[in-house]
């Protein structure tokens, strides 16, 4: 499932192709995602010209020279496929993909100096989405979203303003978007495992009497931004190869350190304890109850 790490990747992966580009024709092979798509939302997109692509939460935001946004979400399988002329030379020529089952959306988007480049959304599962949006402060999708974690309005202080006198579990408060935007489950694991905190400790145990942070939450914001930064960079050194396999960009298999680990020895050094899995709010909670306090 695409979490932040894995949507930055994508948008890494897609810019080259489509930052400047102009869209000729879309082509939506259904009328639905997980929701229906917008009324307007081939004739909004045709004949725009694509500003820099970027990435807010867990979405993709394609900003068009007519000041609207398509927004795109990939739910629990969407990826896309570039099929371009990669082969720089005089005989390069487009050739269209054959149409794969599940791909539900196809950007025919003419690049100044790629030419042809068809960008084909496949999602088997359905759980992705996409919008249009005009301001994101106004978006629903936005309007109640915490800051970035990798943004500059992100901080130990911050999560201390939302804990201080909270009994919520910290798994679960890290998991609310209003708190901080686009961490999922994978990576909030991973985050309180590199900063040894139990994941269903209340969060207001982790501010001070004066509404700072503890040295432990300071902790937890850096293993945030840490946990995050190693995936983007592992989604980044995959990226390079990604032009020979088809043009597919999809989520690569990252070695966790915790998550998906039950039954196997926790690697804290000198932590003689086991990975041991839970169920909180539904989701499984990975983590190990020898070294996380
Ligand atoms: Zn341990």
């Amino acid at each position: 499932m695409p979490e932040l790490p894995e949507v930055e990747t994508v948008k890494n992966g897609l810019a080259p192709f489509m930052d400047g580009a102009r869209i000729s024709k879309v082509v939506l092979n259904r009328p639905n995602l997980r929701f229906p798509f917008p009324d307007q939302f081939k004739s909004e997109l045709e004949g725009q010209v694509i500003g820099q692509l970027r990435r807010r939460a867990k979405y993709l935001i394609i900003p068009l020279a007519s000041g609207q946004n398509m927004l795109a979400h990939l739910g629990m399988s969407g990826s896309f496929k570039i099929n371009a002329e990669l082969v720089e030379g005089a005989n390069r020529k487009f050739v269209p993909l054959a149409a794969l089952k599940h791909d539900h959306v196809v950007f025919e988007i003419e690049h100044p100096q790629k030419g042809r480049v068809d960008i084909i959304y496949n999602d088997p599962r359905r759980f992705g989405y996409m919008d249009l949006f005009a301001e994101e402060e106004k978006s629903p999708h936005f309007a109640t979203m915490g800051p970035e974690p990798l943004g500059n309005q992100f901080s130990a202080k911050h999560l201390a303003q939302r804990f201080q006198n909270k009994k919520t579990p910290i798994k679960s408060a890290l998991l609310d978007q209003k708190n901080v935007a686009g961490l999922g489950n994978i990576y909030v694991c991973e985050a309180l495992y590199m900063a040894q905190i139990d994941p269903k400790r209340p969060v207001g145990d982790l501010v001070g009497k004066n509404g700072d942070p503890k040295k432990q939450l300071e902790v937890l914001a850096a293993s945030i931004v840490d946990v995050l930064n190693q995936a983007i960079l592992a989604g980044g050194s995959t990226l390079k190869d990604f032009k020979h396999a088809d043009g597919e960009l999809g989520y690569f298999q990252h070695r966790f350190k915790t998550y998906g680990r039950e039954g196997e020895s926790c690697l804290t050094p000198d932590c003689p304890g086991t990975i041991s899995r839970m169920v909180q709010s539904g989701r499984s909670t990975f983590y190990c109850p020898n070294c996380q306090h």
